[in-house]
């Protein structure tokens, strides 16, 4: 709300921090575009909504038509510090000049090693940690894993229902979801167990119940001895941004130490201070051995990174980790100016405001529309599930024409869950109240609007 025309690091036209919308959506030059992708981007590859972005800066995009969109999923929790930040689009640019590209495993610099000190510092655990860089979050995963097999010589890895990894093989294959992301592209990696999760609106289990439902599974499927690890997201991200039970993730991880499996955090969507903490794990008391890095990690630049106990990390045999991009020098800065700008700006606590001012808006929102059955989140990773307040069959077709109908008046919203009933809020921190309340009367319209037209069909 404080400064409502931000100017751009690269000092081209200030970009107003309100929505805009100029033509219909999308526009004219949109379609066009899309009509030249179509043609050369594999049908695979989908775009949520298909305005082709010119500019963005804070919280708002910027399209080739001059329609301006306040934006609620930030990249999926990418640009979690705001788009095109100043001082990250300078220390970037200061690094293109310097050094583009020396490869770490030939001629190392100090930006890794820096992002390493930094992951250090910031992952919960007072204990040696090393760090190493990729380029994706499916990457972090899978050198999670190498290590966690490697570190205890075992091959079984553990995920839960609902859970989200990546695009590669061993990813497909530890997501809950086959449709989109894994049908057709099998065979895939074997070993992987997926156990019943903690999902408090549909299970009603305590921490502890739940807890004791998914131990009992991966004891009596796979057994602790044949297990290297469980990797677990502290909020499941595009599961539907899932905040487990109290204590259930402690218990899992009590499980994990008493049984030597590795406890990984897959901290790529909740970490890097989305939650008003630097990793979600905090908000559980978890100090997990391993905690992967992606996403907000470099406000944009692809870094990713596995952060964990020294003695874990070293399990890996010399030139066993790494790749030719892994922890490039202008990631790497840019990362760097990430942590300090979380710092300089404090958007731990900016995080913390949004929850304070878009969670009571939601819970208003779940008072007005009983479709709106649960309001979940911590931090600026929020979210509503839409669904019959009764039965909790879930109700896709509302959380669709919601997007749509946001999508027309300027704003961007993202969907999750797996049944794609869930609306989840992961804004750039740098996303005002009044952008925030903007938001929430424009969903009010649209629950409204969709409502009425239900009523209307089953008349
Ligand atoms: C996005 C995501 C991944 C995969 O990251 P990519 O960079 O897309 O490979 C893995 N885990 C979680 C929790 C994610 O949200």
């Amino acid at each position: 709300m404080t400064n409502t025309l931000d100017t751009t690091a690269t000092g081209s036209e200030p970009i107003e921090q309100t929505r805009r919308v100029v033509t219909e959506i999308p526009g004219p030059r949109s379609r066009e575009l899309h009509e030249r992708r179509l043609a050369v981007v594999p049908k695979g590859v989908s775009s949520a909504l298909p305005v082709y972005i010119e500019k963005a800066h804070g919280a708002i995009l910027v399209d080739v038509d001059g329609n301006q969109f306040i934006d609620f999923g930030a990249g999926i929790g990418v640009t979690t510090v705001g788009h095109t930040v100043e001082p990250v689009v300078q220390a970037a640019a200061e690094q293109l000049g310097d050094v583009l590209h020396t490869l770490f495993t030939i001629t190392p610099y100090e930006e890794y090693v820096r992002v390493a000190e930094l992951l250090a510092e910031h992952t919960p655990g007072d204990f040696a940690k090393k760090t190493v860089l990729v380029n994706s979050g499916a990457e972090a995963v899978e050198n999670g894993v190498k290590i966690a097999r490697k570190h205890t010589g075992r091959n079984g890895v553990a995920v839960l229902d609902h859970a989200y990894h990546g695009r590669t093989n061993l990813t497909m294959a530890m997501n809950y979801k086959a449709s989109p992301y894994a049908t057709g592209f099998g065979p895939f990696a074997g070993d992987v167990y997926r156990a019943p999760n903690s999902y408090p609106f549909h299970d009603g289990l305590s921490g502890a119940d739940a807890a004791k439902r998914t131990i009992t599974y991966l004891e009596k499927t796979v057994g602790a001895e044949d297990l290297a690890c469980l990797v677990v997201e502290p909020i499941q991200g595009e599961g539907g941004f899932i905040v487990p039970a109290d204590g259930y993730l402690p218990a899992l991880q009590e499980w994990c130490t008493a049984n030597g499996v590795v406890f990984i955090a897959d901290e790529i969507q909740s970490g890097m201070a989305r939650t008003g903490a630097y990793f979600a794990s905090e908000h559980f008391g978890l100090v997990p051995d391993l905690v992967l890095s992606a996403k907000g990690i470099a406000a944009g630049l692809p870094l990713a990174g596995v952060t964990g106990r020294a003695e874990i990390m070293d399990a890996a045999q010399p030139g066993g980790l790494g790749g030719t991009f892994g922890g490039n020098p202008v990631a790497a800065a840019a990362s760097i100016a990430v942590f300090e700008h979380i710092e300089q700006a404090g958007l731990l606590a900016e995080a913390r405001r949004i929850e304070g001012t878009l969670k009571p808006l939601l819970l208003e929102l779940q008072q007005k529309h009983p479709i709106v059955a649960d309001v979940r989140g911590i931090g600026a990773m929020l979210a509503i599930e839409l669904a019959d307040p009764e039965t909790h069959e879930p109700d896709g077709a509302a959380v669709t024409a919601i997007i749509q109908h946001a999508a027309k008046n300027g704003v961007l919203l993202l969907s999750a869950g797996t049944y794609a009933n869930v609306l989840r809020f992961l804004p750039s921190l740098a996303v005002t109240d009044e952008q925030i309340r903007e938001a929430v009367a424009i969903i009010d319209e649209a629950i409204g609007d969709h409502a009425g037209k239900a009523v209307l069909t089953t008349v």
